[in-house]
């Protein structure tokens, strides 16, 4: 008789934590509280009607590269399904004033020459991470027990990603431009670019954007969900929408639960069930800053001043190293930036089925302080427009989220936080708890696997990976 797992959550960790173990011959059944699976990876007309806009993330170099997907993409399963990748001409840009751009192409050397007196320093960072291919970002995507397979690579990677983002670019830039794309590549973190292990963050980026491109998936986000749903169902698997658990007692016998929840919902889910030590850490659990995001329909393309911008479907917004470490200093401090550092995702300049002819989806969002009401629209829309002016006048829909319609989008979404916690030293080594299986709980046949545990946030589905791998060796 097949072993049974329970999955509570169809995000991406849930869904890749499904597909491995019904991989391994196991029945699956994943309980989604949503009307659609996804998660983070849903898609929704938010703005006008034939207008696709990611409601949540947008531009996937950790599905692309992350060791989870390319297993379960491999043979082309993923793509049977309809799930495409789009790159645009250069992955990111990111403009400064007098219509000056950094931009990262795919290569080190163009990205590099374009650096001008910065090309030999990017050369010397990246160059080495980049050649070790999928070398240094599985090693980084791996539970910290598994000895790496680029000893090397890990440890340059180590000696120069450990320091503060402002430090490392700073001191290894001369130019405003080099300087200024670091900086914008290490604010994904959502920490004070001040604080240890940012220039990690910076460097994983850049290296994915090298290896593998910032690519977009056709017709929306919603795709990636779709086609590992496909895949599951394929495999026996099902989702069950619309069915929000909130107990652990409401579950179907089984001889495994995955939790693709926060700690603060694994502790309503358990009740008095967890054993009080475990109950106390996942009580001083950590969650950041949140997102205030918008959404708008366009009845053109963003006419930016620099052209640059154009060839490229992510644009980091927010000027020099100096001001956006300020922006995300302020965040820190619980303030809201008057000139926040934006990030903005323009899809439908190279995927055209996201939007009605002769319109445009544009997405993009900034950092807030976790819980914020504020409304950002009028800050966003001022970078957008300082870069290139003429913006609003294209506006045609607008649609806005705070951090609390984040969270009633998905519970998952504390305060508007979209990596399942702070991913500061602290928390990146004990997620949830300090230990060599994170993944487990006290609870017996209990686990977590969503971006709470190891390696985090981002849709890489590694977090569902070693969860479900944790289950398999637990129940040999
Ligand atoms: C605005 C925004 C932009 C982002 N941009 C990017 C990006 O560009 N690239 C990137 O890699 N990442 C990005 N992210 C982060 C990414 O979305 C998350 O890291 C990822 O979705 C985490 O996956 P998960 O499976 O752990 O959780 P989630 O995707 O949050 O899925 C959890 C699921 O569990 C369900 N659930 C919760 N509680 C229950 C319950 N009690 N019963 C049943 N179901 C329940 C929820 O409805 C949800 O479907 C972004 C997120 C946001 C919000």
């Amino acid at each position: 008789m097949n072993r049974r797992a329970v999955v509570v959550g169809a995000g991406p960790n849930g869904l890749v934590a499904a597909i491995t173990l019904a991989r391994a011959g196991w029945r699956v059944t994943v309980y989604e509280a949503a009307a659609r699976p996804g998660g983070g990876t849903r898609s929704e007309e938010l703005t006008l009607p034939g207008a696709i806009h990611d409601v949540c993330l947008a531009i996937h170099p950790l599905a692309v590269g992350s060791p989870a997907f390319r297993e379960i993409a491999a043979g082309g399963a993923l793509s049977r399904h309809g799930l495409e990748w789009i790159h645009s001409e250069v992955p990111l840009a990111h403009p400064l004033d007098g219509g000056r751009a950094a931009v990262l192409h795919r290569s080190v050397d163009d990205t590099a020459t374009a650096l001008g007196r910065d090309a030999s320093a990017y050369r010397r960072l990246f160059g080495p991470l980049v050649d070790a291919g999928f070398g240094l970002t599985d090693g980084l995507l791996s539970p910290l027990t598994v000895p790496p397979r680029h000893p090397l690579t890990m440890a340059r990677f180590g000696a120069v990603g450990i320091l503060p983002a402002h430090t490392l670019a700073k001191r290894g830039f001369a130019t405003d431009e080099a300087r200024a794309l670091f900086a914008g590549l290490a604010g994904h973190s959502f920490l004070s670019l001040g604080s240890p292990i940012t220039a990690g963050y910076g460097l994983m980026l850049g290296v994915l954007g090298h290896v593998v491109g910032w690519p977009l998936p056709r017709g929306g986000s919603q795709q990636i969900a779709d086609a590992l749903v496909a895949v599951l169902a394929d495999l026996g698997g099902a989702v069950e929408c619309g069915h929000r658990i909130d107990s652990l007692a409401e579950l179907p016998p089984n001889d495994a639960v995955l939790l693709d929840v926060t700690p603060r919902q694994v502790l309503a889910l358990a009740g008095d069930a967890l054993p009080s030590r475990y109950a106390r850490t996942l009580t001083k659990y950590r969650y950041g800053p949140g997102v205030f995001k918008v959404d708008w329909a366009l009845d053109g393309p963003i006419p930016w001043t620099n052209v640059d911008c154009g060839r490229a479907a992510t644009v980091h917004l927010g000027g020099t190293l100096g001001e956006i470490a300020a922006a995300e200093l302020d965040v820190q401090r619980g303030r809201h930036a008057e000139r926040p550092y934006v990030l903005l995702a323009q899809p439908s300049l190279f995927d055209p089925s996201r939007a009605p002819a002769g319109t445009h989806t544009v997405w993009a969002y900034c950092h807030v302080p976790n819980g914020s009401t504020v409304d950002m629209t009028d800050r966003i829309e001022a970078q957008v427009e300082r870069f290139a002016p003429g913006f609003r006048d294209r506006v045609i829909g607008r649609h806005t989220m705070n951090t609390a319609a984040f969270e009633a989008h998905d519970a998952n979404l504390v305060g508007g936080d979209i990596n399942g916690g702070v991913g500061d030293v602290r928390q990146f080594v004990a997620r949830p708890r300090l230990g060599l299986h994170p993944w487990r709980t006290p609870l017996d046949g209990v686990f977590l696997c969503s971006s709470s545990t190891p390696p985090g946030g981002g849709v890489h589905g590694m977090c569902g990976w070693h969860a479900a791998h944790e289950v398999l060796r637990s129940t040999r």
